[in-house]
């Protein structure tokens, strides 16, 4: 079973310079691969049309090295080939559709440089008094130390084989991954096991979660999940004080020490509320999988991603702009976004899977309309946000309790039906398609020799294997 670790780092001061100086140079030599493949692709495609030399997609970094940049030699050679495999595994990436070319790194927000194994090593510390064994994080190599960085395990972890140090708006992490060699049962085994259960005893043990904009999640066994109301406070107080940074920003010269300052005051104003949402995922996330009468987790369907896009523009006949009610949009938006709604479900499917549970999406319709006792469907059986009463057989119920109770039900006739599949592992990225008007059913003749005028594009895509139907069709 893969396990993702993130501890707080705390280097001293002259660590953290080291450490940064190690950041800007792996970032040097990404960014000189991702230059140097613009370079030769544009080259190719204008130029050595005859030739038929392409971008050398190695992992090569020593020609940087030049007079110009001797401050790379003062970092571990180690450090810079990290660069330029990551720049590789990036392209990788692309070539199996998972993402796009790797882009230029900013050096602005939040960086961080990878280690491999020849750069580190955990050491182990036995307290004399208490006996206790620890580890100490040692960094560097015998040309350029960093010495032992102290760093918070909140949790006993394995030796992975390479680690990522990361520093966000002042603060440092210690990342990695790792197998801990404990076997987890795959969804589909744990799908097969509860598939043999009687429907009654199913039920029992079904929980469904309904998520809602009043309350974030709402649990047919009664549970409820949101924010503190201090959090809440907290939030919006931290929210506010962002904006008059931003405005402030926004006056300040670009390049500036004072403008990086706003800068540095606004990310550290927003980590409070992505602190909270995570902390509140994980926090949820493990009630939900903790319930001992709780095998099965059934969620909605939510396209969250598309529920929270921005409204389309909309144009008068005369070619006025007209209001969308984007700006309540937007408000919606925050709530949806802000309530966590897939990191949530993310966590819980991770941990269910290591409790051997199951999760499951079933179908959103008329879950809030539905009666949980006798099915019936009609918009007037919700008398307002918090109450439900049934037109037909007169149950009334919390209407976030009904639809937790509605969605548990399909989430068990889903699984019994024998009609769940698990859910495969994304193999293409999502591309949006090309929209092409009513009145443009096809490319023009004017946009083919544009785009593909000179040069030897057909055989640069044949090579590259990028034909336009496989790029606009997503997954
Ligand atoms: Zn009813």
């Amino acid at each position: 079973m893969q396990s993702g670790f993130r501890f707080r780092l705390y280097p001293t001061p002259e660590q953290a310079s080291r450490l940064l100086r190690w950041i800007g140079c792996q970032r040097f030599i990404y960014n000189a691969k991702v230059s140097e493949d613009r370079y030769f692709r544009t080259f190719a495609r204008k130029s050595l049309q005859h030739v038929g030399q392409f971008a050398p997609q190695d992992q090569q970094y020593s020609h940087f090295i030049t007079e110009a940049t001797p401050w790379l030699r003062e970092v571990p050679s180690q450090v810079l080939r990290n660069g330029a495999v990551r720049w590789k595994q990036a392209y990788s990436r692309y070539w199996k559709k998972l993402g796009g070319r790797p882009t230029l790194q900013k050096r602005h927000g939040a960086q961080a440089v990878w280690l491999t194994s020849e750069l580190f090593r955990f050491e182990q510390v036995v307290d004399s008094e208490t006996s206790a064994v620890g580890y100490r994080l040692q960094v560097g190599t015998r040309k350029c130390p960093v010495g032992a960085l102290r760093y918070a395990a909140h949790r006993a972890h394995t030796h992975p084989a390479s680690i990522t140090l990361s520093v966000d708006a002042g603060r440092w992490y210690l990342s990695f991954t790792n197998d801990d060699g404990v076997p987890e049962p795959s969804d589909s085994e744990t799908a097969d096991w509860l598939s043999s259960f009687a429907e009654d005893e199913l039920r029992a043990r079904t929980v469904g979660v309904d998520r809602g904009v009043a309350i974030p999640f709402a649990c047919s066994n009664g549970a409820r999940f949101d924010l503190t109301p201090v959090q809440q406070d907290r939030i919006a107080k931290k929210q506010a004080a962002a904006r008059r940074w931003q405005r402030k920003l926004s006056r300040r010269a670009k390049g500036g020490a004072n403008r990086r300052k706003a800068a540095y005051r606004i990310a550290c104003l927003r980590r409070y509320e992505k602190d909270v949402r995570r902390d509140f995922a994980h926090q949820t996330s493990h009630a939900l999988v903790a319930d001992p009468k709780a095998l099965l987790i059934v969620f909605e369907a939510l396209g969250v991603q598309r529920m929270t896009r921005r409204p389309k523009a909309k144009q008068s006949e005369s070619g006025r702009w007209e209001k969308n009610g984007a700006r309540a949009k937007a408000g919606l938006n925050r709530s949806i976004l802000g309530a966590a709604w897939s990191t949530t479900k993310t966590c819980t499917e991770y941990k269910a899977r290591r409790a051997g549970k199951l999760v499951v999406e079933v179908a959103p319709h008329h879950t809030s309309q539905a009666c949980a006792r006798c099915g019936h469907t009609h918009p007037d059986n919700r008398r307002s946000q918090a109450e439900f009463v049934c037109q037909c057989c007169g149950h009334t119920d919390n209407a976030d309790h009904n639809a937790g109770r509605n969605i548990a039900h399909r989430g068990v006739r889903l699984l019994l039906s024998g009609e769940f599949k698990p859910k495969e592992k994304k193999r293409v990225m999502r591309m949006r398609q090309k929209q092409l008007g009513a009145d443009r059913s096809e490319v023009t003749l004017g946009e083919i020799t544009v785009s593909r005028g000179a040069g030897n594009g057909a055989a640069l895509r044949s090579m590259n294997q990028e034909t336009p139907t496989s790029t606009a069709v997503g997954g």
